[in-house]
Formats: structure tokens, C-alpha cells, sequence
């Protein structure tokens, strides 16, 4: 027993960056500035689904149905 190991010693590191500790408020980043970094790239690559065929709703408005005058 010549080393105390405690686990609190052991910080982990910013998600991001990699270099910061992980805040408590921003868990598993660093900072806020992290975080936006990290949900930007999340949400660009999102939107950027190859061949994923958009779901729009054909909502042409009223020409083929004719109302009956
Ligand atoms: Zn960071």
C-alpha cells in the first residue's frame, strides 16, 4: 500500500477539446463554448443526410380539386 488511490484525483477530460476538465455544468465538455462546438458538428451532420428523401407533404393548393359550383 504505497500508492492511495483515489478516484477523485482523476479528472476527465473535455469531449471537445481534450484538454480541459470536464465542468460540472457542462458535462462532458469543458466550457459552453465546447458544448456549442460539439452540438453544431452534431446538427450539421444531421442535416446533411445523404439520399434521405424529405418527407414534404404534397400541399398543392386547390387545383385538382374542383369544388362543385
Ligand atoms: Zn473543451
Amino acid at each position: 500500500m504505497s500508492k492511495p488511490v483515489s478516484p477523485k484525483s482523476v479528472q476527465p477530460k473535455c469531449s471537445q477539446c481534450r484538454k480541459n476538465p470536464v465542468s460540472a455544468q457542462y458535462r462532458p465538455f469543458c466550457s459552453k463554448r465546447c458544448a456549442d462546438v460539439d452540438l453544431n458538428k452534431w446538427l450539421s451532420e444531421g442535416y446533411a443526410i445523404p439520399g434521405a428523401p424529405a418527407d414534404v407533404a404534397n400541399e398543392v393548393p386547390g387545383q385538382e380539386m374542383s369544388e362543385d359550383d
